[in-house]
């Protein structure tokens, strides 16, 4: 039941967003909520759309939505989705402290921190921030957002979503970069999914995203367990 309509939306959504860029692009100008405002942005050969002040910021958005994108062809899911990505300053106040980003599910919306604010955190995951982790987060966001389009489960649960977004973030991290995440925050992965409840996930989001790619690499796992996740089987109710 839900998630037609939420595509629906995000298409129409997608839809005005992409508008609004033509009609720009058609005038010469820019859209400008500021100076330095560079308005909305198509990522090559996606369907999603950034907005953005930063044209950096922009183009590591798009250099985190293509990873995602490239995963889920891949596993042969499906990865069309249309998909908005705005750049804020600041977060909902109901989105974790420990969040780069946010994926708005009722609104098909994905939000995330500008690199400035993102930078202040000093380092996530245990390791010094850089443009390669704030596109890893970027990653993140967008992987939920493409996961959303994938569950054959009508609910699927907090776990399950994050399971996803985590495996498909740290899968797509550059390599020397997940070496260093991962020996930041030691672990042997997680070995069944009692382990991998909402309770574990909300006690220590970051441990846990070790912990479920570790736990996707082990053999009998990877696609497998990925698809079952996918269709409710595996971390499901
Ligand atoms: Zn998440």
């Amino acid at each position: 039941m839900g998630a037609l309509p939420i595509r629906d939306r995000a298409v129409r959504a997608w839809g005005a967003a992409l508008s609004v860029a033509i009609a720009l692009h058609a005038l010469g100008a820019v859209a400008s909520s500021g100076p330095d405002d560079i308005g909305w942005q198509r990522c090559a050969e996606t369907r999603v759309v950034v907005r953005a002040a930063d044209r950096r910021d922009a183009d590591d958005a798009c250099q985190g939505a293509r990873r995602p994108i490239d995963f889920f062809n891949r596993l042969e899911l499906r990865a069309d989705e249309p998909i908005i990505v705005e750049i804020v300053s600041e977060l909902p106040d109901i989105v974790s402290p420990t969040a780069a980003g946010a994926f708005l599910k009722s609104e098909g919306r994905v939000l995330l921190q500008t690199y400035e604010k993102f930078r202040t955190n000093g380092t996530w995951f245990e390791v010094p921030v850089d443009r390669r982790l704030y596109q890893s987060a970027a990653t993140h966001e967008i992987a939920h957002a493409l996961a959303l389009d994938n569950f054959r489960t009508p609910a699927p649960t907090i776990e399950a979503m994050e399971y996803i977004a985590y495996v498909t973030q740290f899968a797509t991290m550059e390599e020397s970069q997940r070496r260093q995440v991962l020996a930041a925050i030691p672990g042997d992965g997680f070995t069944d999914e009692v382990e991998m409840s909402t309770v574990i996930y909300m006690l220590a989001p970051m441990r846990f995203a070790a912990e479920a790619y570790r736990h996707y690499l082990k053999p009998g796992n990877g696609a497998v367990f990925l698809r079952a996740v996918l269709s409710g089987v595996a971390l499901g109710d």
